[in-house]
């Protein structure tokens, strides 16, 4: 059983056809250098974490290999007389592509489910069997389609006990200061537990304010299969409040089949006549972003969450990304690559595809003329300026009514807060021209 990202035994179909091929397994990780180099500490930390937690309901069984995936397998086949290589199927452009090069070398892979309660490619329009390029129409496709009841977890599970050589722990920690999520099935399970007792029947309502604990917090624990989105989806009723929780788990379904569907857009523009805009290199201003010292306020919490936590709140990264793409008019592809650095969640579809919708170059994109006022996002997502007040210790001291405008109050700058990089009513109007210049008419 070669885990990746599907790190738990409850609800983990491959698993359980592993555990039926055979009257042993050989459950196994392999470190792979070429992701490790893209990852930056805090992600590192928590898979490090995970892996421990996995392990652990392994009975401490987990081989965890370092070396190339076709070398690390077939070792591994030869020395356990394995019959069959069981994987949950992978859809991202790199997964795919390594897989793939397995299989050419000859490894036979047997594939069982997969991270989504519909795997991409699978939802088609009824009228022309082809992909849906708009979330509300794939959404009603999704729902209709339907997904499996969520599986237990075995009830025995007989594995071999690897050698001590085949025990590479890794022993990332998060950076002194972070305070990154706890990592883990259970650690998904006990969260996924309070978010459906104190935040799942109010979450329509609450899900947009920054300051409140109103998400279920789920994301890295589905980034690392600690949890299936199928256990989220299953129970979930019809009231307003679960309904709106649904969408947004369609959400990540929905992003990963466009990019099943479009493996380009990782990194590439979907709307590709955004690659003609004008953009500014990212310099002195994108370090401000990146550290957290635009001067706006609310955009400023969210980067030092992202830096501190590994995790920032949706709203908040829909207006620091706006910030970036339509203040500073930064290609998405920089923001998105510092996410991909810092998010302890990051997920290459709904990353992508999140830059590129908020920068209006997306699918469902938002239309042309929107642009997040930072200020106004700040004062109604976080209207007392709890949120900001938590991150952003150099405004501490204001009052809800100043706090998102210091620059008017007259101790606003007495603890060094940094002056405002850009004017914002400005570059809107800049974002505008330049926009108008590749004459992009996407009206809602
Ligand atoms: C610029 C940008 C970058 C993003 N990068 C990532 C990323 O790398 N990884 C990631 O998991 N999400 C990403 N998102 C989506 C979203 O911000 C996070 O999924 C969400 O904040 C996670 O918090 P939660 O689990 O508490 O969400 P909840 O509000 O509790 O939602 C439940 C689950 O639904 C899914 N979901 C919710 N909103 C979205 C969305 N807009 N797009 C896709 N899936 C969604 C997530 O899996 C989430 O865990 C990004 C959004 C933007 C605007």
């Amino acid at each position: 059983m070669w885990f990746r990202r599907d790190l738990r035994l409850t609800d983990n179909p491959a698993l359980l056809a592993a555990i039926d091929a055979g009257e042993e397994i050989v459950p196994v990780f392999i470190l792979d250098p070429k992701l490790i180099q893209a990852t930056g500490t805090k992600r590192l930390a928590y898979m490090a974490a995970s892996l421990r937690s996995l392990d652990e309901s392994l009975g401490n069984k987990l081989h965890v290999c370092v070396g190339d995936q076709v070398d690390v397998l077939n070792e591994l086949k030869k020395k356990y007389n394995a019959t069959s290589v069981h994987i949950s199927a992978e859809y991202e452009p790199y997964g795919v592509a390594r897989d793939s090069r397995v299989e050419a070398a000859g490894i036979e892979l047997t594939r069982t489910g997969s991270p989504y309660a519909v795997a991409p490619g699978r939802v088609k329009k009824p009228s022309d069997a082809t992909n849906y390029r708009v979330y509300t129409p794939f959404y009603r496709g999704w729902l209709a389609h339907g997904w499996r009841a969520a599986v237990a977890a075995p009830k025995t599970i007989n594995a071999v006990t690897p050698e001590d050589k085949d025990r590479n722990f890794p022993t990332w920690q998060a950076p002194a200061g972070s305070e990154i999520p706890a990592a883990g099935e259970k650690a998904a399970h006990d969260r996924f537990k309070k978010f459906k007792a104190n935040g799942l029947d109010s979450y329509d309502e609450t899900r947009n304010f920054a300051g409140i604990d109103g998400t279920s917090k789920m994301s890295a624990h589905l980034k690392w299969g600690e949890i299936h989105p199928r256990t989220l989806l299953t129970g979930l009723g019809e009231s307003k409040a679960h309904d709106t929780f649904r969408k947004e788990i369609a959400w990540r379904e929905f992003y990963a089949d466009v990019l099943h569907n479009y493996p380009h857009t990782d990194k590439d523009y979907y709307a590709p006549q955004f690659a003609n805009m004008r953009y500014d290199e990212p310099g002195e201003k994108f370090i401000a972003w990146r550290e957290g010292k635009t001067g706006y306020p609310f955009v400023d919490a969210g980067m030092r969450q992202l830096l501190k936590e590994g995790w920032m709140h949706n709203r908040v990264r829909m207006v620091v990304a706006s910030f970036l793409a339509k203040d500073l008019h930064i290609e998405w592809q920089h923001g998105a690559l510092f996410f991909e650095e810092h998010l302890v969640d990051f997920d290459v579809a709904s990353n992508a595809h999140g830059w590129q919708w908020t920068a209006g170059c997306g699918t469902d994109a938002s239309p042309y003329y929107r642009v997040f006022n930072p200020i106004e996002q700040g004062k109604r997502f976080d209207e007392n300026g709890d949120y900001i007040r938590k991150y952003v210790p150099e405004l501490a001291h204001l009052k809800a009514d100043e706090i998102h405008e210091p620059w008017d109050s007259a101790d606003g700058y007495k603890h060094g807060y940094a002056k405002k990089i850009v004017e914002h009513s400005a570059e809107r109007i800049e974002s505008l021209a330049r926009l108008e210049e590749i004459k992009v008419r996407n009206t809602e």
